[in-house]
């Protein structure tokens, strides 16, 4: 995907595969009849683990790291494989941004108690640092490490050329969109705002695990119509296949289309 001068690319970690009305509570088979297009043979929905690199204008950064070496239903181990097949070394990336601090997308900011990226600036809401950091034994002992090369934001701001942050608050109290921009283009990384396109169409899906449920899904709602046939590509890491889709207005209702 480019927007403009920036080129975003997916960096796969791994896959985690969920019986689908498990994953979503209170979906059942025949709320997912019109999707089967997202789920398996198996009906199971997968759900990608990993980031996206976003390279341009002197940066190369990572939104999002991953599960990490990991086993178990979320299963990674991909990620430097990944970003090494889009000729990227650990040493090369300038800035990691993190949506959120959610195990699934720090995996990759340590390992084993070091620093994975030497030479980057950590970067996430100040919001999710206070959340997670402290309080939560798993994330303090994965994130302590990037403490002393870490910058917070604090809501909606450009962060870096090119790319601004949007406060999404409810998944997790310190959620962001990110939105790249380059002349007349944009795209937006959406976090974990949705789980899965699906999610975008129907308001009324939500996930377990989101720490606001109320509050994450007036975000998604509202973030949803403000896309709806604006023609801005947008994606989630989960997303099936880590691909861009847009959101278009219909009769039916919105419909998700992937190019
Ligand atoms: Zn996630």
């Amino acid at each position: 995907m480019q927007i403009g001068d920036l080129e975003v690319l997916p960096v796969r970690d791994g896959t985690a595969y969920f019986p689908a009305s498990q994953a979503f509570s209170g979906t059942t088979a025949e709320d997912w009849a019109p999707h089967s297009q997202l789920l398996t043979d198996d009906g199971l929905l997968p759900l990608e683990l990993g980031g996206f690199l976003v390279r341009g204008r002197g940066r190369v950064a990572v939104v999002d790291a991953g599960v990490g070496s990991i086993t178990g239903p979320y299963a990674g181990g991909a990620f430097l494989d990944s970003l090494a097949a889009h000729g990227v070394t650990p040493e090369d990336v300038t800035d990691v941004l993190f949506t959120h601090l959610h195990f699934d997308h720090v995996g990759w900011a340590t390992q084993k108690g070091e620093v994975v990226f030497p030479n980057a600036t950590y970067r996430c809401d100040r919001r999710d640092w206070a959340h997670f950091v402290g309080p939560d034994p798993g994330a303090t002992k994965k994130l302590s490490p990037v403490e002393s090369r870490l910058e917070t934001w604090d809501g909606s701001r450009p962060l870096l050329p090119g790319v601004d942050v949007l406060a999404a608050p409810g998944h997790t109290p310190g959620s962001t969109v990110i939105v790249l921009s380059s002349g007349t283009d944009r795209a937006l990384l959406l976090g974990d705002v949705a789980h899965c396109p699906v999610q975008l169409v129907d308001d009324e899906w939500a996930i377990l695990g989101d720490v606001d449920p109320a509050l994450a899904r007036r975000t998604r709602t509202a973030l949803a119509r403000e896309i709806e046939g604006t023609g801005v590509p947008v994606a989630g890491v989960h997303f099936p296949g880590m691909r861009f889709g847009r959101l278009l207005p219909g009769e039916g209702g919105r419909r998700w289309v992937v190019p």
